[in-house]
């Protein structure tokens, strides 16, 4: 039986991987829930799954938890505090980790997990490009093993020779071809996309997510930040990742071989098939997820990305290639670029305008630890919130 913490289960990610869980009872025991505000439906999976602990990280959410929890009966115990979720991903009793907290929020309780030796199945793709090299370093120092829930990493996985480390060089690999969407915008011109607005932008194409990662993929700085993921993930140069529009989101990555050939995951776009792989890796489990038909497919498209009209995916490369905590900075003008676009207070295309800025006015310094890392991170988000008042006035 394995215990597993589901750091974010109230979102898109964490729901997803209860129904997978569901369909496995004897196998899975959720351990620990945490959440953020839904208190309502984290009350809900209290009730379902009866892990042995919860929290809600909004104080008064987490407070109509515990009153939620004692009128039911419920034997789960609240937690208080931030430092709860860095107190379960290490507990003894945890053995398998979900990092589906959205943003540079999910760093320290998955760090937490990464330094006392747990099975990490990692959504929060935000904790690889904060801090890729020191994460990398903790996973392999505790022995932890790191699985990649992101579909396209999650493709690559299954794509790559198993039982073996995740490391192009040894393999054979030429190069990674990570797929997107190209998102809701794919097709617009420059103009239009000075007029989109939050809702437009939260319509995917293709996939349900939440709001964060919707709006990072209308803006194809989704693809960014996995490129900056792979990089850790698979010891693999920038120069070795290529990113190739794929409108119908069914081949979900791909790796091309030094023989010439190149080797495709495919599946419908629905998270519970990678969440399901990397929950049972390298063994295949029943995810609820139907086959694919090709049939009513039909056909599948490919393009190149356009990076004048989606400038995000070269900011990645670029901070990428700067290296030190330059991804952090990137990530942290993101986040806040997001928020301000959501809020209505920055227009789509001024989103690349504050995280270039941002990239050109914090300079890039070491990033040994957690503490450097986030400095940078606080300080990245100030400047980025200067360059946001600074377009206001
Ligand atoms: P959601 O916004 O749907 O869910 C985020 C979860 O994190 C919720 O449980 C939320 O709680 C919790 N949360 C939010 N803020 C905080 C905080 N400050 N402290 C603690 N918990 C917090 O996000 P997604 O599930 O879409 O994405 C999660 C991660 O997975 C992201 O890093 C994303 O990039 C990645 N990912 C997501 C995919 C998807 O299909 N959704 C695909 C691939 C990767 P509450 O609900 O209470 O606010």
């Amino acid at each position: 039986m394995e215990n597993i913490l589901i750091l974010g289960s109230t979102g898109s990610i964490g729901c997803n991987a209860l129904q997978v869980i569901k369909l496995h009872k004897e196998k899975y025991k959720v351990f620990a829930l945490t959440a953020n505000k839904n208190v309502d439906l984290l009350t809900e999976q209290c009730l379902e799954f009866e892990p042995r602990y919860a929290v809600a990280l909004n104080d008064d959410a987490n407070q109509k938890l515990k009153k939620n929890l004692f009128l039911s009966n419920s034997k789960t115990i609240v937690l208080e505090s931030v430092e709860s979720l860095d107190w379960l991903a290490s507990h003894i009793d945890t053995s398998t980790v979900i990092s589906a907290i959205v943003g540079a929020a999910g760093l320290k309780p998955t760090m937490a997990a990464a330094n006392s030796g747990k099975k990490i199945l990692l959504a929060n793709k935000e904790t690889l490009v904060m801090a890729g090299e020191l994460f990398v370093k903790a996973i392999n120092h505790s022995k932890s093993t790191l699985i990649p829930i992101d579909s396209e990493h999650n493709a690559i996985l299954q794509v790559l020779p198993q039982n073996k480390k995740l490391n192009y060089k040894s393999n054979g690999v030429r190069k990674i071809l990570l797929t997107a969407s190209g998102g809701p915008f794919r097709t617009y011109s420059k103009e239009q996309l000075l007029k989109v607005t939050p809702k437009e932008a939260l319509r995917h194409p293709n996939w349900v997510m939440g709001k964060k990662i919707t709006i990072d993929s209308a803006t194809m700085m989704n693809k960014g930040l996995e490129i900056i993921e792979a990089f850790w993930l698979f010891d693999i140069p920038a120069s070795d990742i290529e990113v190739i529009i794929h409108p119908q989101s069914i081949i979900h990555s791909l790796v091309e071989y030094i023989d010439g050939s190149t080797l495709a995951q495919l599946g419908n776009p629905d998270m519970r098939t990678p969440i399901a792989y990397a929950l049972s890796h390298p063994e295949r489990i029943e995810s609820g997820v139907s086959g694919l038909d090709l049939i009513k497919t039909k056909k599948l498209d490919f393009e190149a990305p356009d990076l004048n009209k989606f400038p995000c995916l070269g900011l990645a490369y670029r901070a990428l290639g700067m290296g030190h905590n330059a991804p952090t900075i990137l990530n942290a003008a993101n986040e806040v670029a997001v928020e301000s676009f959501l809020d209505r207070r920055l227009s789509f295309l001024g989103m690349t305008g504050v995280i270039e800025q941002t990239l050109s006015e914090v300079a890039s310094t070491a990033a040994d630890n957690l503490d450097q890392i986030l400095q940078a991170d606080t300080l990245a988000r100030s400047v980025a919130r200067r360059c946001i008042g600074r377009s206001l006035q």
